[in-house]
């Protein structure tokens, strides 16, 4: 459900108004707020579940612990230490203003736009609304429409558990976020990819608007010789596979020691039939490509270089296999832009000077990871 420009202008006045009541100063308020989130969370674990299996076929175990224990455990940690975290601290006096005495005072901002990505739809939705709520902010939420079906639920459960003056939902693509970007905020929270990123950042510097962006990137994954491969194979079949190659820090391609590339390999065909079965499609771990666009956005990238596993795709289910992909170049789309699915192209190395240096010529990863024994 979408909301008019003149719907969200009203629901932001509401929000405005209720952070200037102060209300959201008092840390018992927060807590009580969390507490709610908490039993929100908890009430719902199975409607949550339901809506991420719509949305991308996720498995109940995979759901639980990815998304909703996620911000589970991210609501008690903050209860745990919110008071703390609150209280003013003493600091010591320049000797130009003694005899006075100095405190640094957490202030709340005042009123935060969330922005969320269609990946991890409940957990890095919610996980920035823990912090908001926790530094006393006011807060406007904007599920991805992409995952429809946790959209949706979002949308609803806030609204009967929250009084939408100070918590309010909005839901909508481009257009419905262009309208509610041309309001001034506090601060904004967005996680998704970089185009989006750069509207984001323009629409927020009209305003002169504070903004945290959370990116996306292509995580390289180190794989030396002489290593235990079984293991090396299970842990990156985990991280790569896990959404069906949906996530932010997923390897997004392998850097093989150039003498340990067929052992990797044989390791990695073992790994994904222990985890998935002989068919994937049939498992039912395996997750789906969110849509037909990113779905025929990998069918592109498996047009370069040469599969060697994987490689069958079903558009009706929006299936792709685990897939590991050989010889392709480092100017091939799959090597300069985002993979996020279950591809994985293979490259080798002879020096860890080489690979080091191919990492470091290409944009920033948002994670690295490296199997080596050599401390
Ligand atoms: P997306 O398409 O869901 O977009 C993110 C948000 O931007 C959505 O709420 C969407 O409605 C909004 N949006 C889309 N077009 C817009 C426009 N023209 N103007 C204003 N708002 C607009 O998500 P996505 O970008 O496809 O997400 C995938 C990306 O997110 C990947 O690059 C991934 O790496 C990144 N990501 C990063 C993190 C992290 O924590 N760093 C986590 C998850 C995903």
């Amino acid at each position: 459900m979408t909301d008019t420009p003149k719907t969200q202008a009203s629901v932001i006045e509401g929000l405005r108004s209720f952070f200037r009541s102060g209300k959201t100063r008092d840390i018992d308020y927060r807590i009580r707020q969390l507490k709610i989130l908490d039993k929100m969370v908890t009430d719902h674990e199975q409607d949550i579940m339901a809506a991420l299996k719509k949305d991308l076929n996720k498995s109940n175990p995979e759901s639980f612990m990815t998304e909703i224990n996620f911000v589970q455990h991210e609501i008690r940690y903050t209860l745990k230490h919110l008071k703390k975290w609150a209280s003013p601290k003493r600091v010591a006096t320049p000797v130009s203003l003694q005899p006075g005495t100095s405190y640094i005072y957490k202030d709340p901002l005042g009123l935060v736009l969330i922005i969320g990505p269609w990946n991890y739809p409940f957990n890095l939705t919610l996980s920035p609304l823990v912090g908001a709520i926790a530094a006393g902010n006011t807060v406007l939420v904007k599920p991805s429409e992409v995952s429809a079906a946790t959209s949706g639920l979002i949308r609803d459960l806030i609204g009967r558990y929250f009084d939408p003056s100070y918590l309010a939902v909005v839901e909508g693509g481009a257009e419905e976020t262009a309208a509610i970007l041309e309001h001034p905020f506090d601060h904004i929270f967005y996680t998704g990819g970089e185009r989006v990123g750069k509207i984001v950042m323009a629409a927020a510097a009209k305003h002169l608007t504070p903004v945290t962006l959370e990116l996306g990137g292509k995580s390289p994954c180190i794989v030396d010789k002489d290593i235990n491969f079984d293991l090396a194979a299970r842990r990156i079949c985990w991280g790569k596979f896990m959404n069906a190659g949906q996530t932010c820090v997923a390897s997004d391609y392998l850097l093989v020691h150039e003498t340990a590339k067929p052992k990797i390999i044989e390791a990695l065909r073992g790994a994904i039939t222990q985890f998935f079965g002989e068919n994937p499609q049939a498992s039912p771990c395996y997750g789906r490509i969110i849509n037909e666009h990113h779905f025929n956005r990998l069918c592109e990238f498996m047009k370069q270089g040469n599969i060697i596993f994987g490689g069958t795709t079903d558009i009706t289910s929006r299936y792709v296999a685990p897939t590991l992909i050989d010889r392709v170049t480092p100017e091939d789309p799959i090597m300069t832009e985002e993979i996020f699915g279950p591809l994985l192209p293979i490259m080798t190395y002879k020096t860890i000077d080489e690979a080091i240096g191919f990492i470091n010529a290409r944009p920033k990863p948002l994670a690295l990871y490296i199997f080596s024994d050599d401390e």
